[in-house]
This record gives structure tokens, sequence and C-alpha cells, in this order.
């Protein structure tokens, strides 16, 4: 089996000019963050607050800190204190909720609206249809910067299955890009995981989300 810093190595070697790698550390323990870090990682993707805590306590701010799990109100306080960039906002009321506390703290924070691209009923996430009502509610809240547009996509079937979900949220990119919309810098488009990075960046993708092919499989 591979290290984790021939992973990386590889990946940042695979990886075209312009596409930036995050590693989706979801239940990884800090010594294995710190080697993807020291292999070249720059940005840690975190799905639960509380563990994004333990492990920014042990690596600090030498990174960037993306937020990209399902974020529930009673979080978001802490959130906006400890991550650079929330990638998974779906809702006004929950980013209502960030310029609240954002506000509180004078801190512009910076979002991406996460697209339930393959628009499953189960799946968090805002179907594409109503991304364009919901940047231009965003973009009123002061303390909140949109930055861009994070997808999943339907996580069964081939890589190529996802092609059409990623083209999709990519035209919502180019088109809220062309809105050209005050408060909003559209420099992000997080698309594709370790099974369908490659086809996400045939689509667009300039920020790719890797958990398995750097850290191995989850237990
Ligand atoms: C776990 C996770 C990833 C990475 O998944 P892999 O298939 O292990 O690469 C990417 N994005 C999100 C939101 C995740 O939760």
């Amino acid at each position: 089996m591979s290290s984790i810093r021939e992973n990386v190595q590889a990946l940042l070697a695979e990886l075209p000019p312009g596409v930036e790698l995050e590693a989706a550390a979801k239940g990884q323990p800090p010594e294995k963050i710190v080697e993807a870090i020291k292999a070249g990682v720059k940005i840690i993707g975190e799905n639960y607050v509380q563990e994004a805590l333990a492990a920014k306590a042990v690596i600090g701010s030498s990174v960037r800190w993306h937020f990209i799990g399902h974020l529930q109100k009673n979080k978001v306080k802490k959130a906006v204190e400890i991550f650079d960039l929330i990638e998974t906002v779906d809702s006004f009321e929950l980013a209502l909720e960030i310029e609240k506390r954002a506000a509180a703290v004078a801190k512009i924070m910076p979002i991406l609206i996460e697209v339930n691209s393959g628009r499953e009923p189960q799946k968090f996430g805002v179907w594409p249809e109503k991304v364009i009502d919901l940047a231009r509610q965003i973009v009123e809240l002061p303390h909140l910067r949109l930055m861009g547009l994070m997808t999943m996509g339907p996580l069964t079937g081939s890589p190529e299955e996802a092609r059409p979900y990623f083209r999709e949220t990519r035209l919502l990119f180019e088109e809220l890009k062309r809105l050209n919309l005050p408060n909003c810098e559209m420099r992000y488009l997080s698309m594709g995981m370790t099974n369908s990075y490659r086809v996400a960046i045939e689509e667009g993708a300039n920020l790719v989300r890797i958990g398995t092919k750097i850290f191995g499989p989850r237990e």
C-alpha cells in the first residue's frame, strides 16, 4: 500500500495548473493530516466541527480549513470562528445564521452554495433551479462572501455517470459569473472526489476534495 506522502505527491503531479487539492480528512487523526500537509496539501476539508476543532488545535492555521459537511444551526458559531470557507450553504435560513454569527465577530465569512445536482430528495444541497435565487439573496448579506459552488453529485455508478451533474453545476457557475453580482467572487468550483475527480476537472472543477486516494479506505 502506498504512503500518504506518495499519494499526495502523485495527485499534486497529476492535477492541472489552477486546480487545487483539498484533503477530505473525516475520521483521520491529526498525525495523518500532518503527513498530508508535509507532502504538500494546503487545504483540509472537514465534515464535523468537533473533529475540525481537535485537528486545528494540533495543526494550527498554516493550512486553510474548509467545512464540507452538513452544517447544523447550533454549530454555526464555532464554524464561523474556525473555517476559512464553508462549502455547504444550502438555504437562506442557514445563510442568515452565518450572517448573524459572522457579524458578531466582525468577520466576512467566505461561503460556497452546495448544489444538489442530482436532485436527490434525501440529499443536502439546493436544487439547480433554485441556485440563482439563493445567490441573489446571499449577496445581500454583508458578512457573507459568495465564492462559488460545490456539488457532490450522485455517488452511485461510474464516474462517467457523474459528468452531466458536474456539467450542469459548471453552467450555473458560469451563469453566476456572468451576472456579476455584488459582494460575490465566483472563484471556486468544488467538485470531484476520489472516484470522480478526473471527470470533474474535465467539466471545470478547480477544487477537488479527495479522501480515500490520500488516506486509504475509511474503516
Ligand atoms: C468524504 C468526502 C469527500 C472525499 O471522498 P473520497 O471518496 O474518500 O475521496 C469529498 N467530499 C465530501 C463532502 C466528503 O464528505
